[in-house]
């Protein structure tokens, strides 16, 4: 099977070429001890994504919780933190990112979230691995976008405490902090060293940045 991104023709630069034996190096990086997946077990995908959805859901109780002494703080915050991260995981990265990535160019292949699968069903591919490259980059890059979805719930929950310290809010942003610091061992350790686009992905470059 031919691993080239499909782009490679246009650009002659080659987006992420596995070689035969399966195992890819990156700029910098160790060489992984075991060959990269090109279809995640399923229950590596559910354990991520349920990881994400359930990190979404304790931001958004977090927040109440820390403000709950200014509803009309808290309620607007909240939704707006939910909407703002379901929106940017399961729309705007398999919408703006996804299409140029080597998961959408390999039939049958899923990646570590399984956004390739979602994303197939919202847009054709594109062959472009320059956008590619930079739709990840900059402050409204989807690598930023990505990283403030993880991490507005704890600092929205610490303003919160700060002004109001109450102890079941105080317990709720250390199950929210623990499940961000489990998530991102997780990943580092045992999803995106064995991803084909863990140069690319922006979950990748939140992982390396932390
Ligand atoms: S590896 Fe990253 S960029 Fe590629 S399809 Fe999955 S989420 Fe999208």
């Amino acid at each position: 099977m031919d691993l080239r991104h499909p782009a490679r023709h246009k650009s002659d630069t080659p987006l992420h070429l596995v070689p035969p034996g399966g195992i890819e190096a990156g700029r910098g990086e160790r060489r992984p001890p075991l060959p990269s997946f090109r279809r995640y077990p399923l229950w590596r995908v559910v354990g991520l994504d349920s990881l994400t959805v359930a990190h979404f859901a304790l931001g958004c109780a977090a927040v109440l919780l820390a403000w709950h002494t200014r509803p009309l703080v808290a309620w607007p915050v909240a939704l707006a933190y939910v909407v703002f991260a379901v929106v940017q995981t399961f729309v705007l990265t398999p919408l703006v990112v996804c299409p140029g990535c080597v998961y959408r160019a390999i039939a049958g292949a899923r990646c570590p979230s399984a956004l390739n699968l979602l994303s197939a069903r919202l847009c054709p591919p594109v062959s472009d691995t320059a956008e590619f490259r930079h739709r990840t980059c900059g402050s409204l890059g989807q690598t930023s976008l990505s990283l403030c979805s993880w991490v507005f719930p704890v600092a929205a929950t610490a303003a919160g405490l700060a002004v109001h310290l109450a102890w079941p809010a105080v317990v709720l942003t250390a199950v929210l902090v623990a499940s961000l610091a489990l998530r991102l061992i997780l990943e580092r350790t045992a999803l995106c060293p064995r991803c084909l686009s863990r140069r690319w992905c922006p979950v990748a470059h939140v992982v390396r940045a932390a």
